[in-house]
Formats: C-alpha cells, sequence, structure tokens
C-alpha cells in the first residue's frame, strides 16, 4: 500500500513525515515544513518596497501525480478550497490510466526592439537580417555567462506591424526565466538595429508571449474507467468532450474553462517562486492566437479512451527572481525532485490537465456545487468564528439551512453554543 494512502486523514506532523520519507526531503526542507518558515524579514524587506510584514496561504500537497512514467507530488499554493482535493482526485484516476505525458521541443524566449519612424520597411528588414550574425555576436557579449553556460541568443527576426518594425530576438536562457538576460541583450543591440533601420528605438524589453516554451501534457483515459456502469461512463466521456469543444466556440466559457486550469497551474508556479503573472500574460494571449478567445485543453474520444492534451506556454525558471530566497519555495523544489526548467514546465502543464479534467467531470457529472459548498460551509463555519471542535458540526447544519451564507453561520454558531451551556 504507498505511503500516502489516506493522506488527507493524517495531521499536519504526519503529512510532513510522510512526504520527508517518500520524498527523500533534506533536514532543512523537513524543518521549513515543520517550523512553517516563511521569508525572514531581512529577506522579504528587500524584496518589494514599503515593507510591512509577510503574506501567508496554505501550502498543500497533491500526494502522487504520474509524468512520464515517474510519480511525483505536487506542492501547491492556493487560498481556495477543493483545488488540492480536485488535482489529488485527478491524478489519482489518470495515474490508473498510466498518467500524463509530455513533451517540450525547445525552450527560447523572445524579446523585442520595437523601432518607429523608418522611412523604408523592406529596406531596413533587409539591412537589419543581412547583419543578423554581427548583432547576435553584440547580443551574447552583453550577456557572456549565459554563453558560457550553454545557451545565448539564438536567431534573430523581423517584421512589420503597422507603423512599426519589430526586431525580435529568440534566446537560450537555460534555467533562468530569462527577464535580464533578454533586457541586458536587447538594450545593447538596441541603438545597432535602429541605425540599420534608420529609425528610431521606442523600446527594448522581452515579451511574455514565450510561443518557443511551448509544453503539451496529455492523458489517455479507458472510458470505462470514468464510472462502473458502462452507459454511464460513455455519457461522462461524451459530455467531457462536449464541455471541451464549448469551450473552444464560447469565449464565455472558454475564460471559465482556462480559470480552471489555471487553480492547478497557478498554485504550482507560486509554491515554486515563479511569476504567475508572466505565465497567466502568455497562455491567455495564446488562447487567443488565432484571433479568438479559446479553450486551452481539448478532450475527445478515441476509440474506447477519452484523450486531453493541453498546450501551452511556459518559460518556466528554477533559478533567478525570489526562488533562491524563499525557504518554502526551496522546500517545493526538494519534495519535486529538483526537476529542470523543462521537467517543471512539464509538471506544471501536467497539473493544468489534471486539474481541468477533474473540474470538467465534476461540471457534468454530479456538478460542480456540491463539493464545493462542503468546503464553503467549513469557510463560513470559521469566518464566524467557530472552534475548531464546532466547525464540521457547524458547517454541517449549515449544508442543510435554505441560506448557506455567513449570517445563518452566525445563527448556528449562537445556537449550538446557547444549546451547550444549557448542557
Ligand atoms: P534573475 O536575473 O534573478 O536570474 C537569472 C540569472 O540567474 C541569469 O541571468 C544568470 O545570471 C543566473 N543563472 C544562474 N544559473 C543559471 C542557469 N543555470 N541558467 C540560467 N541562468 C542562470 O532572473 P530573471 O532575469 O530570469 O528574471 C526573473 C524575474 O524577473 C522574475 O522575478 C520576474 O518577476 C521579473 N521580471 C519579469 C518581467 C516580465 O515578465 N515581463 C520583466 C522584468 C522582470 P548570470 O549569468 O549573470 O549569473
Amino acid at each position: 500500500m504507498s505511503l500516502f494512502s489516506g493522506f488527507y486523514k493524517k495531521t499536519r506532523e504526519e503529512r510532513i513525515a510522510i512526504t520527508a520519507d517518500s520524498r527523500q526531503l533534506s533536514k532543512q526542507s523537513k524543518d521549513t515544513l515543520l517550523g512553517d518558515h516563511n521569508l525572514p524579514e531581512a529577506i522579504a524587506g528587500k524584496m518589494a518596497e514599503n515593507h510591512l510584514g509577510t503574506f501567508a496561504l496554505p501550502f498543500s500537497l497533491v500526494p502522487q501525480l504520474i509524468l512520464d512514467g515517474i510519480e511525483y507530488s505536487i506542492p501547491m499554493v492556493t487560498e481556495e478550497p477543493s483545488v488540492v482535493a480536485a488535482c489529488s482526485f485527478g491524478a489519482k484516476m489518470i495515474a490508473k490510466a498510466g498518467g500524463f505525458t509530455s513533451q517540450i521541443s525547445e525552450r527560447l524566449m523572445i524579446g523585442q526592439v520595437a523601432l518607429y519612424d523608418v522611412p523604408d520597411m523592406a529596406k531596413a528588414q533587409e539591412a537589419i537580417l543581412a547583419q543578423e550574425d554581427e548583432i547576435l555576436v553584440h547580443a551574447n557579449n552583453a550577456h557572456p555567462s549565459i554563453v558560457e553556460r550553454g545557451g545565448g541568443a539564438r536567431q534573430l527576426t523581423v517584421e512589420q506591424k503597422e507603423d512599426f518594425l519589430i526586431v525580435y530576438l529568440h534566446v537560450d536562457v537555460q534555467e533562468a526565466m530569462g527577464a535580464n538576460i533578454l533586457n541586458n541583450m536587447l538594450e545593447a543591440i538596441k541603438e545597432e538595429v535602429a541605425d540599420l533601420a534608420q529609425g528610431k528605438a521606442l523600446m527594448a524589453i522581452l515579451s511574455n508571449y514565450a510561443t518557443e516554451s511551448l509544453v503539451t501534457a496529455s492523458c489517455r483515459i479507458p472510458i470505462k474507467q470514468l464510472h462502473i456502469e458502462p452507459h454511464i461512463a460513455l455519457e461522462i466521456a461524451q459530455n467531457l468532450a462536449r464541455a471541451s469543444q464549448l469551450a473552444q466556440v464560447d469565449p464565455y466559457r472558454a475564460a471559465t474553462h482556462n480559470k480552471g486550469i489555471f487553480n492547478g497551474i497557478d498554485a504550482l508556479v507560486l509554491a515554486t517562486g515563479n511569476d504567475w503573472r508572466a505565465i497567466e500574460a502568455g497562455a491567455h494571449a495564446y488562447a487567443s492566437k488565432d484571433g479568438a478567445y479559446r479553450g486551452l485543453s481539448i478532450w475527445k474520444i478515441d476509440h474506447n479512451d477519452l484523450v486531453g492534451q493541453l498546450t501551452i506556454p511556459l518559460p518556466i525558471a528554477t533559478v533567478g527572481g525570489s526562488i533562491g530566497l524563499n525557504p518554502k519555495v526551496q522546500a517545493a523544489f526538494d519534495i519535486l525532485g529538483q526537476p529542470k526548467a523543462k521537467t517543471l514546465a512539464a509538471i506544471i502543464a501536467a497539473v493544468g490537465l489534471c486539474q481541468n479534467f477533474a473540474a470538467l467531470r465534476a461540471l457534468v457529472t454530479s456538478g460542480i456545487q456540491q463539493g464545493h459548498m462542503k468546503l464553503h460551509a467549513k469557510t463560513l463555519a470559521m469566518l464566524a468564528g467557530a472552534l475548531e471542535h464546532e466547525i464540521d458540526q457547524v458547517a454541517l447544519l449549515l449544508r442543510q439551512a435554505p441560506h448557506t451564507n455567513l449570517e445563518t453561520a452566525h445563527a448556528i454558531l449562537a445556537k449550538i453554543r446557547t444549546e451547550t451551556k444549557e448542557e
């Protein structure tokens, strides 16, 4: 039996002990988790201006997710009830079908120098491309350490977009997200390309539309695995495929479909200290790549299987930014087995697809509301001031009440306390 079985029923300390044993965590990571150590004041105060303190969110674990034949535990930082439970459920179900697989072909970041007042666009484009090799050398000279690490500027492309001539620099940034590498390189070539175009440079900056850092996660679930009754299993599979189709044709549904994907992705991106605004911006732009905003994942029936696929730009880093500074982020990397950037990106894509599967399955079967209200009732009980021994009772009565709201939670709590006193 897996060490993780009944994980959700254990105490926090027991869960940490199981995680530490199963994932061979360092003593430092175990101590960080047990002591709940967050950012020290000296570091937090330097990370952002006008620092008043730090801000905590639950740090949780999806115990087992299989990707490319390897079992991972997934650290998640999220305030939203049911995200971790849903992902754990999806991961368990998809593990029975062999787990997820991933594909990554390249991992380059793109930056741009935007030129304007260019007198002859075609001539400028030709002049810049004729100097491509020299410009790449100048870009690499601006950040030689990334070249020593095996990365560096790889290619230059030029496109006219209305009044702008845009020079795109494609850079292998290795394990970093690459904001500083790109910005150094772009600043270094800015005047040179403006001179070649006989125009002016408006800006030189990294783009978050990371179309050369695409990651695909897939899974194939035998339909019969979706329900004990074969005809219900088939209906679930068909409705899941319909739900995916709906997200392709209706942006109102697509936004919510993708939000569900990001419930998982953001939680892991945040736990690993990556820039979730950058990931969100790039992914939503990618969701609109053909001019209409669409769902990022596709579910289809293929013979006797339900097949899911998610492709998303994930310029994920394992170094840089706040990654090395936050003890919890270090513990998250330890839990994940210290993956390289490409592997981490693949895990994140698999988590997004897993979260999407769990949400769609709930949506097309019993409805998402039932599970959600259970956790929502607990949150309301806590907000009403219920103590640990009162929470479950208040939540249960709250779910049976006609209105599940804070006012009712207060009333139920007051009633329970009066009754307890009278006894
Ligand atoms: P950092 O500059 O903090 O870290 C990246 C640096 O780490 C590299 O430049 C490199 O510096 C060093 N490094 C060490 N080992 C490696 C390795 N194996 N592979 C690659 N680099 C390595 O961060 P980034 O420039 O990556 O930027 C990330 C931060 O920038 C995030 O916090 C993000 O929020 C922020 N940001 C984001 C923007 C955006 O998204 N548009 C814009 C501006 C900032 P060296 O070679 O010199 O040692």
